[in-house]
């Protein structure tokens, strides 16, 4: 580590849990974060400023004015801007240390398989369960970590998928496909602008602990927020032996 870099991780460094090993395992990681919308935002900036080796920043969609509201990446000079290039100049400017690396693209198949392959963890940060599911399919796959929000009105969730752990549920344990899963998105459905805030401030924190290899997870824990009244719960699960994505059928052979 550099001088500057002693100097601008030192409010990291000078944590007993954390000190300059887990500053150094942050700045030697590589996080793919799949949506540079109002949950990915958050975890961006906070991943780029405690500096993160690399983000690979996901979103095939264009920076809108409906989401300068909550999508704090993003600015009114970039509306029209493809989202994953107005991240890039957003945690450039942040930490131009950070190897950014913008991708407009809606990942599916290989290149997602690929990609998950490729990073040390995977934050969920997109808003329809085609995506991720498919996500939760190449974590499962990879052995990769697998940090995963949702924010909908005042509703928030989040929760880890520690899938180098033998013991670890996948998304799909929790959530099970289904054909006639109605989506509900917040493209459509309003969202309060800081639960979205809350959410994804919470995968950063998920994630750098993760790649620090400190704390406790929340794998196995899914924490569910109501932010109209600001209550939490949680909900244990455990690994479903019968899962079609991670259970004992899925990997045989
Ligand atoms: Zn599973």
């Amino acid at each position: 580590m550099t001088d500057e870099q002693l100097l601008r991780y030192s409010r990291h460094i000078l944590l007993d849990a954390l000190g300059i090993e887990g500053q150094q395992r942050i700045l030697d990681s590589h996080a793919l974060i799949v949506g540079a919308g109002g949950l990915g935002s958050p975890a961006a900036l906070y991943l780029a400023s405690a500096g993160i080796g690399r983000i690979t920043l996901v979103d095939d969609d264009v920076v809108d004015l409906t989401n300068l509201q909550r999508q704090i990446l993003h600015t009114e000079a970039r509306v029209g801007m493809a989202k994953a290039e107005s991240g890039r100049l957003a945690l450039a400017a942040l930490n131009p240390a950070v190897d950014v690396v913008p991708l407009q693209s809606r990942l599916a198949g290989a290149e997602l398989d690929a990609l998950v392959g490729s990073a040390d963890l995977v934050l969920d940060c997109s808003d329809n369960f085609t995506t991720r599911h498919a996500i939760n399919r190449a974590c499962v796959h990879h052995r990769k970590p697998l940090i995963s929000g949702a924010a909908i009105r005042f509703d928030g969730q989040v929760s880890v998928y520690d899938l180098a752990r033998d013991d670890a549920p996948c998304y799909h344990c929790l959530f099970p496909e289904a054909e006639d899963v109605e989506e509900v998105r917040c493209a459509v459905m309003g969202v309060f602008a800081p639960l979205t805030g809350i959410v994804g401030t919470m995968q950063a924190a998920e994630a750098l602990k993760l790649v620090a290899g400190i704390g406790e997870s929340l794998n196995g824990r899914l924490l569910l927020l109501d932010a109209l009244n600001m209550e939490w719960r949680k909900v244990k699960f455990r690994r479903d032996p019968d899962c079609a994505v991670c259970g004992s059928a899925a990997t045989a052979g």
